[in-house]
Order: C-alpha cells, then sequence, then structure tokens
C-alpha cells in the first residue's frame, strides 16, 4: 500500500494537526485552518498570523462510516469497531474541521453538541504513526 500523505507534507501539517494552529487573516481578521495561501473568505488577504485555536467547538454535522465506507488508511480500525462516527466540528473562533469522534455518548450524537479536542493517534501506514486530534464530548 503507498503513502497517502508524503512525509514532507506531512511534516508542513505539524503545525496544524499537532497544535490547532490557525492563520488569521490580516485583511479581514477571520482565522483559516487549515491554512491557506489566499484567505478563503476575502480572497484579498495573503498576509497572516498564528492563532492557537482552543479546541473547544459544537457538532455541526456527523455521520456514521460503516458498511466497509472507510477510506484505506481507516479500514483496520473499521474492521475492529464496525463503524465509527466523524463529525463536522465549528470551532468556536469560527473555522469548521472534520474529524473523528471518541468516547461518543450512549444517547447518540446531536447537533450542536460540545466537544473538545484530544490528541489521538489518527492511523498508522508504513510503520509511521500519524497523530492528530480527534473530537471528544466536553
Ligand atoms: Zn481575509
Amino acid at each position: 500500500m503507498s503513502a497517502h500523505i508524503s512525509i514532507p507534507m506531512y511534516q508542513r501539517a505539524v503545525p496544524q494537526r499537532y497544535r490547532l494552529t490557525g492563520k488569521r487573516c490580516k485583511s479581514c481578521g477571520k482565522i483559516n485552518f487549515p491554512p491557506k495561501a489566499v484567505c478563503k473568505y476575502c480572497l484579498q488577504g495573503a498576509s497572516f498570523e498564528d492563532v492557537r485555536l482552543s479546541g473547544k467547538g459544537a457538532v455541526y454535522s456527523y455521520t456514521v462510516i460503516a458498511g466497509g465506507g472507510a477510506p484505506p488508511e481507516f479500514e483496520t480500525e473499521a474492521r475492529c469497531k464496525g463503524s465509527y462516527p466523524v463529525l463536522i466540528v465549528e470551532l468556536e473562533e469560527g473555522p469548521r474541521v472534520i474529524t473523528q469522534m471518541v468516547n461518543p455518548p450512549k444517547e447518540g450524537i446531536a447537533i450542536g453538541m460540545p466537544v473538545q479536542a484530544v490528541f489521538r493517534k489518527i492511523y498508522e501506514e508504513e510503520g509511521v504513526i500519524r497523530y492528530g486530534f480527534k473530537f471528544s464530548p466536553a
């Protein structure tokens, strides 16, 4: 199986993956996460300052990956768990992120439910463990 993300690409993404560092546009003030070369909100700003995001947010939307629908890097996890939830979380600073959920509540996931980022192993590929954030009920 080939790597889905090259090591250099992965290393460049470390600030966002490990520290939830976003980029505040100096033109419009909105936070781009993941970082972009040009601000995705005003399409003008190309100058940014780093902002450490709180990791707090709320469930904007979600789905459950099941029935062999997992991408290749998550096949093993999907086989072990049967299914796993994936969220779109709206962070309190504004950006929305796609993430897996850990410790989903027995009563089910709800839109608007408060969640908090937790640092986890995401997957292992070619002997390299990829870490990053998942979200847990807050
Ligand atoms: Zn902007």
